[in-house]
């Protein structure tokens, strides 16, 4: 199915994964629509396949329909004054469709008097960071989001989170972890859901599930395990990577 999803166009793609029901929300698809996907892909040539791509430094762009799945389950939490953080940013391309769903162009007037959304990009390689920002900047709503530091790309062990106090409305992991971090469940706001593919400990084959955690109004946690999956891991940055941790947010 994933591959016959695949377009000449951003708008084939996206329209063949809507039509076979991958991508299954509007909204979802209304954003996938306005993130050109060839603008985070290496490879212009096959930035409209199904599939994942190489981006360099061991790290891959996700399929379009896996990345359609993690904004579709975080959806209710991608909203106008949301705080969203995305963990292995990689390509920015998620980073991006975020941002499209969370700081619409023509925003709700009383969003755009108060606090609005904020979109961080985390990666533990400079490189991929900077890969993100350059992505993003590609074009000019995106220069614009990143002018305004709606958007943000910053480097940081993902494992650890980012941020302060104000928390994450939604948390996206792009990269398997070997646990539930704390830390990011720490940094959930309440209401707010982290979505995260998690090594599975007891599997001799090095299986990955997508968990959801979700921590209510009250602050109650509920921990899901969702279907299987393979994501390249969540590593320490390799040796001779410069530790550059930004200097946070505003
Ligand atoms: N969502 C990205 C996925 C990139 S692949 C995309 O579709 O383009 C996973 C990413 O996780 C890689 O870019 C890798 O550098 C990053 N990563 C691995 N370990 C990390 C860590 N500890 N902290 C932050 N990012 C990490």
């Amino acid at each position: 199915m994933a591959w016959r999803s695949s377009g000449h166009s951003n708008e084939g793609l996206i329209d063949n994964l809507f039509k076979h029901g991958l991508i299954k929300s509007p909204k979802v698809k209304e954003a996938m629509m306005k993130v050109d996907r060839a603008n985070f892909c290496p490879d212009a040539t096959s930035a409209y396949e199904d599939s994942p791509q190489p981006i360099g430094h061991s790290a891959t762009i996700s399929a379009p329909h896996m990345h359609a799945n993690a904004v579709e389950s975080l959806l209710p939490y991608l909203h106008e004054r949301a705080r969203i953080l995305d963990i292995g940013s990689g390509s920015g391309y998620l980073t991006a469709v975020f941002a499209e769903l969370a700081c619409p162009e023509t925003g709700k007037p009383e969003v755009q008097a108060g606090e609005k959304a904020r979109v961080v990009g985390l990666e533990n390689i400079p490189a991929l960071r900077d890969l993100g920002e350059m992505n993003m900047a590609k074009t000019p709503r995106g220069r614009k989001l990143l002018d305004s530091s709606q958007v943000q790309f910053v480097v940081g062990d993902g494992r650890k989170g980012w941020g302060d106090e104000k928390g994450w409305d939604a948390i996206h992991v792009g990269a398997a972890a070997s646990e539930l971090h704390q830390k990011l469940i720490d940094q959930l706001r309440s209401p707010g859901r982290l979505f995260i593919p998690v090594e599975d400990p007891t599997s001799r084959w090095g299986d990955q599930h997508i968990w959801v955690v979700d921590k209510d109004e009250n602050g109650n946690v509920k921990k899901k395990q969702m279907y299987g999956v393979r994501y390249v891991p969540l590593t320490d940055a390799p040796p001779g990577t410069a530790k550059a941790e930004d200097a946070g947010i505003p």
